[in-house]
């Protein structure tokens, strides 16, 4: 149970004062919420002030610089409202330093408040941007205006927060003013002596001054306050790894001892040999479920580095120890995939290999899951519908989760707690980065394919600016005529499935006018078996060129299809553009990719493209890809809504995480069950931080 102290955080933001239906809206659009009432109170308190603005310059009305922000102390001298029947002019409002003078200006003026807030010959304080027009100093709805007597009361530095169309910083500070007055004082759950060496302060504190910075130094991430959160932020991460991880570890799992008596001949049959790494991933996957503790493995490996057949031997294991293995994919077309490049892989080995995806229609449906039940099916591929709790396996020995990075926690929770307890082996097409390996999976065992299969020619990637498409798409009139393959990959237009849709559309008529009946199309609002069949239609060469929004993107394997075209590739992020490459190149022709995009190109889009026309090394674009971007576009968090990191930032704060994965580990050992103090305190940490899926594993929660 969450903490009743908590509850006043929990409470959805529309019971903050001020709050009605129309700022309620604004809050769910700024927090990318459905509504108001899936915004919590804490929502603002996480939303961190990017810059400030300050208001210490002072230098007298005839030294403002044009478009600066300054505060001015002067004498009223005069007010001078529009001439009458004029109403449309400005009310202007003359005020009087020893410099010189300032006019004050006031669209749409009711009533007589201008005349209460700025009375004639008494100081004031003033505070805006200053412009200047034929040598005259004017100030257009100053941001803060007070009189001399309350100048005490004026913030001569104030936050400044991101926002939506609609919302004002004004309105924005007063609401979280509201938010930071029901924020309680929390439990100490850190380490007395680390806070200490750290110089930092209880977490309210943090928060409090999270959202009062003094000065642009408390912007910086690395401002103490900043780094406390950020260090609470990962340690609920890790402690919520942790947890799952000791109970993973603490169902016993059951030792799976292959007896090769179906890798073997499947092996036998493969149309190219395993590479060394491959080799080494399935030595490291078999050794780990040969033991009676579970695994809990990470296959990392590039695009096209052939994680799918160590999967397979993984599985023909499990089968081979007389249990079932699952595979897991993130999207119906890989599921079907896979299952068909697995049956044919495994064909020798003569077992039974089903699929069951959401699209698996009802009566079907009962079957597989009676072949399931009965043990008949050995191995099953599908999407997340294989761990539906309408699925009860015979005797489930090794759950394989395709593309992880696209899968929440939730997912993996799911399986542990449905009462199985197979082996895990996640297997991961964006090579990620240590750190954020980390953060996401926590302590987990890797293997990392690091070779690419033999024979493979680099790919020629070429960026080519839109005006060119006309002589592009003559040369590949000229690569269907020599029976190549292609994919036009369009572009996403502003993240809409529906503009998405009507680019592709479009694209494929203007092709097929072009070219002729060559080409398919494949997108996601397609119904399932149009998409299957354009897949079909393009693997067997009915159609050379595929034209496909970004559902080709993870995993699709068309081993010859040698060119790729992305359009708009300055759209699309550097580990997508990747992903996307990584289609062809996959069999043994020299392949190529065309880069068009739409000058001028940003620096960031320059800086993308010129990246991946220079190194096809995934782990070097992934690197890169964390310095342009933000770390929860790189695991995908952005599909799927895994709770990605609301204050910690994995560049910034790398050494808190470190630090923080051994205090989590140190945690565990010495209470496991989080009872004693800090084990209560830290509860609370994990609710706060939302990562308290992980406390119903706890044996006294
Ligand atoms: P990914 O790691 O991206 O999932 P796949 O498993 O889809 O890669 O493999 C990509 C392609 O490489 C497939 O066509 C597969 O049959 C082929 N392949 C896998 N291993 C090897 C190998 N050792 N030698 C040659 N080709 C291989
Ligand atoms: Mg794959």
């Amino acid at each position: 149970m969450r903490p009743a102290l908590l509850d006043p955080l929990f409470a959805s933001l529309d019971t903050l004062p001020g709050v009605g239906p129309k700022l309620g809206e604004l809050f769910a659009r700024l927090f990318g919420r459905e509504s108001v009432e899936e915004c919590r109170v804490l929502d603002l308190l996480f939303h961190a002030p990017h810059a400030i603005v300050d208001r210490r310059h002072q230098p007298g009305i005839a030294n403002s610089p044009a478009g600066a922000i300054v505060t001015i102390k002067g004498r009223v001298d005069r007010h001078q409202p529009p001439p009458p029947g004029r109403a449309s002019l400005p009310t202007r409002v003359f005020i009087q330093d020893e410099t010189g003078e300032l006019a004050l200006t006031f669209f749409k003026v009711k009533g007589n408040w201008l005349e209460k807030s700025l009375p004639i010959d008494e100081t004031v304080i003033v505070s805006g941007k200053v412009d200047w027009f034929n040598g005259r100093a004017s100030m257009v709805h100053p941001d803060l205006m007070v009189l001399e007597a309350d100048a005490a009361s004026m913030a001569m530095v104030e936050p400044v927060y991101g926002l939506t169309a609609g919302l004002s910083q004004k309105v924005l500070r007063r609401t979280l003013e509201a938010a930071l007055a029901r924020l309680p004082a929390l439990p100490e759950w850190q380490d007395d002596a680390f806070l200490r060496k750290q110089g930092f302060e209880p977490a309210r504190e943090a928060f409090l001054a999270l959202h009062a910075p003094r000065d642009a130094t408390d912007i910086d991430p690395q401002a103490p306050a900043r780094r406390r959160l950020a260090y609470d932020e990962f340690l609920a991460g890790q402690l919520s790894l942790s947890l799952v991880r000791q109970r993973l570890r603490a169902v016993p799992g059951t030792p799976v001892r292959g007896t090769g008596a179906l890798t073997r001949p499947v092996l036998d049959a493969l149309p190219f040999t395993l590479t060394g790494s491959q080799r080494q991933a399935v030595a490291d996957v078999t050794a780990d479920m040969a033991k009676d503790e579970r695994m809990l493995r990470l296959l990392q490996g590039d695009v096209g580095s052939g994680k799918t057949a160590v999967a397979l031997m993984a599985m023909l294991a499990a089968v081979e120890a007389g249990g079932q293995a699952a595979l897991m994919a993130p999207t119906e077309i890989l599921a079907r995939q896979h299952h068909a490049t697995l049956s044919r892989m495994a064909a020798p080995a003569g077992i039974t290999i089903d699929i069951l995806t959401g699209r698996t229609k009802s009566r079907e449906r009962d079957a597989v899951l009676e072949r399931i039940a009965s043990g008949e099916t050995q191995i099953v591929i599908g999407t997340h519908a294989l761990f539906q709790d309408t699925v009860a396996y015979h005797r489930l020995l090794l759950a394989v989760v395709d593309e992880q990075h696209r899968f929440g926690v939730h997912q993996r929770l799911r399986l542990t707690a449905k009462g199985v307890s197979p082996h895990m082996l996640v297997m991961t097409a964006t090579p990620i980065p240590r750190t954020l390996v980390l953060a996401a999976f926590g302590d987990m065992d890797v293997s990392k394919l690091t070779e690419k299969p033999a024979g493979r020619k680099p790919i020629q990637t070429v960026t080519l600016p839109t005006e060119r498409i006309g002589e592009m798409v003559e040369r590949l009139r000229a690569a269907i005529a020599e029976g190549k393959k292609i994919y036009w990959i369009c572009p996403l237009v502003e993240e809409s499935e529906e503009s998405d849709l009507m680019s592709a559309e479009e694209r494929f008529q203007t092709l097929v006018a072009a070219l002729g009946p060559v080409a398919g199309l494949v997108h996601g609002r397609m119904a399932g078996a149009e998409k299957d069949a354009a897949m079909l239609a393009f693997k067997s060469g009915e159609t050379r060129l595929l034209v496909a929004t970004t559902v080709v993107e993870v995993g699709v394997d068309v081993p010859d299809a040698t060119i790729m075209v992305i359009e708009h590739a300055e759209r699309f992020g550097l580990a997508q553009l990747h992903q996307l490459r990584g289609r062809v190149g996959r069999g043994d022709a020299a392949s190529s990719c065309i880069l068009l995009y739409k000058g001028p190109l940003s620096q960031t889009a320059h800086a993308r493209l010129s990246i991946l026309r220079d190194t096809e090394d995934g782990f070097v674009i992934a690197e890169e890809d964390l310095k342009l971007r933000g770390e929860g576009e790189l695991l995908g968090t952005r599909q799927s809504g895994t709770p990605g990191f609301r204050l910690a930032s994995l560049e910034a704060h790398a050494d808190l995480l470190e630090t923080a994965r051994k205090d989590a580990a140190y945690i565990i050992e010495r209470d496991p069950d989080l009872t004693t103090p800090r084990g209560e305190a830290l509860r609370t940490l994990l609710y706060l931080f939302r990562r308290d899926e992980a406390i119903r594993f706890l044996r006294a929660g």
